[in-house]
């Protein structure tokens, strides 16, 4: 059965290890750009945008409101009533006070318009009559049919060269509640857009004004949400989709929205003034932009560490499993490969003698009498044999040849394609060398002899024969008075 690499056995905790490391890094790289996104969200709404909207909300107060106090004024002005009940006599009178009313507060345009003659007045005399035929005149007959008591116009002013105008119409009526016209006045409104402009500008957001049905009615110089100009309704703007989805009627709010891909916030304040509602749209691109790419290279530098610790942890599984097994299959003492590792590789010499039909021959040596020499010397000089053994052994057989310690002062050597001519002559040699050497010991020279039993691998026969047939070739060495080789004939 063929053993599993060291890569197989890692694999699970490389996994766990590579699992619970993506986990950690991915979930506090996320959590760090979700704070963050947040983080921003939150400035954007609860700061940037209503900081905007409160700006422009008191320019417009400015702008506006002023204005519409003084066309309500005008409109409950008993002079004019009582000029307009008692016939209209002489026009450079109202045309005095209109006069007056543009002057002191210093607005572009002052008007009123008759109902019984249809004749428009302002600062500069009679203008012109007003007809229903006529769309430029089609406001007043609006006004006049309107139920709130003034409306707040957006207009081109004609008496003042076409100006982008805002008009406060104010209806009048007498003392009997009857309508006898309409007042007011009338401002550019190159102050807001002004200041709409610096803003969206400036802080890339978007300013505009839109009616209580929807309609754009005052934007910055460029226009509205995507250029989209004065008068067309927010349903009517491509890219506004997903926005009129949450606002088919506008409502004051905080909202976020896409649009093509892109991230909008957006801020909606209704201004009772004006009976209109403050749009302020930020799109999101430049922040958010950052931090995801932020996050990006956080997790770029999680995969790299991630990998790099993967790689080390593995790298250093490897050594030490090497070790461990090398350590498992040695023998301490003498170095040589223990029973283990000579199982590991006997067993395939023993399959490749097989496959190719080539000689193999087993020696197994024991050193004569050593429990004696222990009991005389030491079990440190026994050792110490032991290990100078083991060192001749090693220098006399040739690479190919598979060597272990079998246990105690027992040792097998495998000779791969060797005859049992060879294998007896290099046993002989063994056999002479060994009795031959002189171990020294602290300052003892110790000598010893050892046994043989020779066998050679038979056809069809198991490691596990050829080691018994061995052994009783060794047993009958020791028998025969030690010192010996003894070879097993089948
Ligand atoms: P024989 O000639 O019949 O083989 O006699 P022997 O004394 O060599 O055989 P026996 O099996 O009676 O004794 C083997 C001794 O080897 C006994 C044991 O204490 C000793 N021995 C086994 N392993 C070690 C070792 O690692 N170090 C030392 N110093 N002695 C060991
Ligand atoms: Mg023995
Ligand atoms: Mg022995």
């Amino acid at each position: 059965m063929p053993k599993p690499s060291s890569l197989t056995r890692q694999w699970p905790l490389i996994a766990l290890l590579l699992v619970l490391l993506g986990c950690g890094f991915l979930a506090t790289s996320l959590a760090s750009y979700y704070a963050a996104l947040d983080s921003i969200r939150e400035g954007i709404i609860n700061t940037e945008l209503p900081l905007t909207s409160d700006n422009v909300y008191s320019e417009i107060q400015k702008d506006l409101v002023r204005p519409i106090l003084i066309s309500s004024m005008m409109s409950r002005d008993t002079y004019v009533r009582d000029w307009v009940i008692a016939g209209e006599q002489d026009a450079e009178q109202i045309t005095r006070y209109l006069r007056e009313v543009q002057e002191h507060y210093a607005t572009v345009t002052s008007f009123f318009v008759s109902e019984k003659t249809h004749t428009y007045y302002q600062a500069k005399g009679v203008l012109k009559q007003v007809k229903e035929a006529e769309p430029r005149d089609a406001w007043y007959f609006r006004v006049r049919d309107m139920q709130a008591p003034y409306e707040i116009n957006v207009d081109v002013d004609l008496a003042n060269n076409d100006r982008m105008t805002v008009f406060i119409n104010y209806k009048v009526f007498d003392f009997q509640h009857r309508f006898i016209g309409a007042t007011g006045v009338g401002l550019t409104v190159d102050a807001v857009v002004k200041l709409i402009d610096t803003y969206q500008q400036r802080y890339n957001r978007s300013v505009f004004f839109v009616d209580t049905e929807g309609r754009l009615v005052l934007t910055g110089a460029s226009g509205g949400p995507m250029g989209a100009h004065i008068g067309q309704s927010l349903s009517d703007i491509p890219g506004l989709e997903a926005l009129m989805a949450k606002l088919p009627k506008p409502q004051s709010g905080d909202y976020e929205y896409q649009e093509q891909g892109r991230d909008h916030f957006l801020n909606v304040r209704f201004i009772p003034e004006l009976n209109w509602y403050l749009f302020v749209d930020k799109l999101e691109d430049g922040a958010v932009a950052g931090i995801r790419k932020s996050l990006y290279l956080n997790l770029l530098i999680c995969l790299v560490v991630t990998s790099l610790i993967i790689g080390i942890v593995s790298l250093a599984l490897r050594r030490y499993q090497r070790r461990i097994s090398a350590l498992a299959t040695t023998d301490s003492l003498t170095a040589l490969p223990n029973r283990r590792g000579f199982d590991l590789l006997a067993s395939q010499a023993v399959q490749e003698a097989w496959r190719n039909s080539s000689a193999l021959c087993a020696l197994i040596l024991d050193l004569d009498n050593f429990k004696q020499l222990n009991d005389s010397h030491g079990h440190m000089a026994g050792d110490e044999v032991l290990r100078s053994f083991a060192h001749h052994l090693r220098n006399t057989v040739r690479q190919s040849d598979i060597i272990c310690r079998w246990g105690g002062e027992e040792f097998i050597l495998l000779l791969k394609d060797t005859t049992p001519e060879q294998a007896r002559e290099l046993g002989e040699k063994i056999r002479l060398q060994t009795e031959q050497t002189l171990i020294r010991f602290n300052t003892v020279d110790l000598q010893i002899t050892t046994s043989i039993g020779l066998a050679q691998l038979q056809a069809d026969e198991s490691l596990e024969q050829l080691i018994t047939r061995a052994d009783r070739a060794l047993y009958r060495a020791k028998q025969s008075g030690r010192n010996r080789l003894c070879e097993e004939v089948t």
